[in-house]
């Protein structure tokens, strides 16, 4: 079996779905690959981190459009404006898991990516 699609890997360390048999046969790959238990390994502590992430943990607020942008991205309808401070509340921390997941993905792709450059093999395709 070929290496588990990144994106796949961010799935399986979210557990949001009910595992398929794709699932288990993408766990069965990552438990024999090394390469593929690392990155899971990695989003699994990224998602556990994101999940528990909170508002001031954060070195600054983010700007008030980055959370309508997200805040449309995710729900469809256009948030109603916040005030300049915003008090934590549990939807941010799903925004927040979103934000630390795409940097994960961002991160594991690059890391993959830099690896692949560092060992001779082909560029990367496009994404
Ligand atoms: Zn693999």
């Amino acid at each position: 079996m070929a290496h588990v699609e990144p994106a796949h890997l961010v799935e399986l360390a979210l557990r949001n779905a009910t595992p398929t048999d794709a699932d288990a046969e993408a766990l069965r790959h990552v438990e024999q690959c090394a390469r593929c238990r690392d990155e899971f390994r990695m989003l699994t502590r990224v998602v556990a981190a994101a999940r528990t992430a909170q508002l001031v943990d954060l070195p600054t607020a983010p700007p008030e459009r980055v959370w309508q942008r997200i805040s449309r991205d995710v729900s469809g309808p256009p948030a109603p404006p916040r005030p300049p401070a915003p008090a934590p509340d549990p939807g941010k921390r799903v925004l927040l898991a979103l934000l630390a997941l795409a940097a994960a993905a961002g991160i594991a792709f690059a890391h993959r990516y830099l690896r692949q450059g560092a060992a001779g093999q082909p560029d990367p395709p496009d994404l």
